[in-house]
């Protein structure tokens, strides 16, 4: 699905019409249920690291159509944590060898995968087949091919799966892609995006390899990539890249920063860059005939805010990103709607930093088209 984010009047169009043409998603069951008022649709966390701790149990509480009813969690300590705050009944708690028993608990409608990147096929399929809708964390997965398996094991379950690009949801982001499509600067012309932060702990998943599927590209340098094609409304032909270590010790496995270039169809270019050095990088400016808007911040939980070449503000009140992504989804599953973030958006984005890396490794183009 070329250009996935469009204006907000775009999207509420767009979602209409798709709607009225796809075929049905999900079981009969899931549609009688839909159909009960006031129902929430049940959210299972998978993974109770940093992101489900601090933001997406939060937010939870802040949704309205959503509830937090149940985990999976390789750490009993956390399980009992977990029940005590969250008041979550034994029924409802799992550890990832035991979701298969998920297809026995009509409690839980969504698992939201929340562990390391490597793992999200894997516990992704394993709720699918248990007949659970997904929501992915990004990167969907470390592999095209992974992520295939996943989009597969959820069409065959009847089952939503859908990426958990927060941004799709963030009202200045929304406003960009407005101006882009509006062409409120005229032709778009060049796109430069980058993310990074100086990472700590050296023993963390996220250098290993195995487990994250490459360094900063993976983890941060996808909001820069989405950001360009979101911006540009178009799937890029050729990739050009350079990656660089500078601490070989903490860097062994996964590269420190990267840089990357993007062409798209409509001649628009794009620079990006990500890294786990240096602070201070997240923003995206997008140049056009006849001026720019720039985010800076682009892309936290909030704070985020831009600029125009003509001297006005992009300043739209913060809103909770995550309870917006779940509400969305939630909502699609009750109305038998498509998700605008599902498993083919994800797989398209790792796709591309495939290449990227491809790019990097032989210092030459690699085309996409
Ligand atoms: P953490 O390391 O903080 O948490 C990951 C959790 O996964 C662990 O606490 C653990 O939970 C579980 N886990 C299962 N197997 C393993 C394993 N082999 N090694 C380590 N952990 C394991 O990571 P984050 O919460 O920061 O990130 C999780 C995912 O969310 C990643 O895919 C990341 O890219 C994404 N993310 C997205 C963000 C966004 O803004 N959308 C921001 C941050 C992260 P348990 O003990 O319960 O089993």
């Amino acid at each position: 699905m070329k250009a996935s984010f469009h204006s907000r009047r775009d999207f509420l169009k767009t979602t209409a019409l798709a709607a009225a043409s796809l075929p049905f998603i999900g079981g009969l069951s899931s549609c009688a249920r839909a159909a009960e008022p006031g129902r929430k649709i049940n959210f299972a966390l998978a993974g109770l690291g940093n992101l489900s701790t601090y933001q997406i149990a939060p937010a939870l509480q802040k949704t309205k159509f959503c509830k937090l009813a149940g985990i999976i969690t390789g750490t009993p300590a956390k399980a009992e944590h977990w029940k005590a705050q969250y008041g979550i009944p034994d029924k409802n708690i799992y550890s990832y060898d035991t979701m298969e028993k998920l297809a026995d608990n009509p409690d839980i409608d969504v698992v939201y995968v929340v562990t390391p990147n490597a793992l999200h096929a894997n516990h992704a399929i394993k709720a699918a087949k248990a007949g659970k809708h997904i929501l992915c964390e990004k990167p969907m997965e470390v592999s095209v091919e992974k992520c295939q398996q996943m989009i597969d094991a959820c069409q065959q379950a009847g089952r939503q799966l859908a990426i958990g690009y927060r941004l799709h949801f963030e009202p200045n982001n929304l406003e960009c892609v407005r101006l882009a499509r509006e062409k409120v600067f005229g032709d778009l012309k060049i796109i430069d995006a980058g993310f990074g932060f100086p990472i700590g702990d050296p023993a963390q998943w996220r250098l290993n390899r195995a487990l994250a599927g490459g360094g900063p590209l993976m983890d941060v340098g996808i909001y820069a990539l989405q950001a360009m094609r979101y911006i540009s409304g178009e799937e890029p032909v050729c990739v050009s890249a350079l990656t660089t270590v500078t601490d070989p010790v903490k860097f062994k496995d996964v590269e420190e920063s990267i840089v990357w270039q993007l062409k798209f169809p409509s001649g628009v270019l794009a620079h990006g860059s990500a890294t786990y050095k240096v602070p201070g990088i997240g923003s995206f400016r997008a140049s056009a005939d006849n001026g720019w808007f720039e985010l800076a911040p682009a892309y936290y939980y909030d704070g985020i805010r831009g600029r125009r070449s003509d001297g006005e503000q992009i300043h739209f009140p913060a809103i909770d990103q995550f309870a917006a992504e779940m509400d969305d989804f939630a909502q699609c599953i009750l109305n038998n709607q498509p998700t605008k973030v599902p498993g083919e958006e994800g797989q398209r984005d790792v796709k591309i930093m495939m290449a990227i890396y491809e790019a990097a490794k032989t210092g030459k183009t690699v085309n996409l088209a």
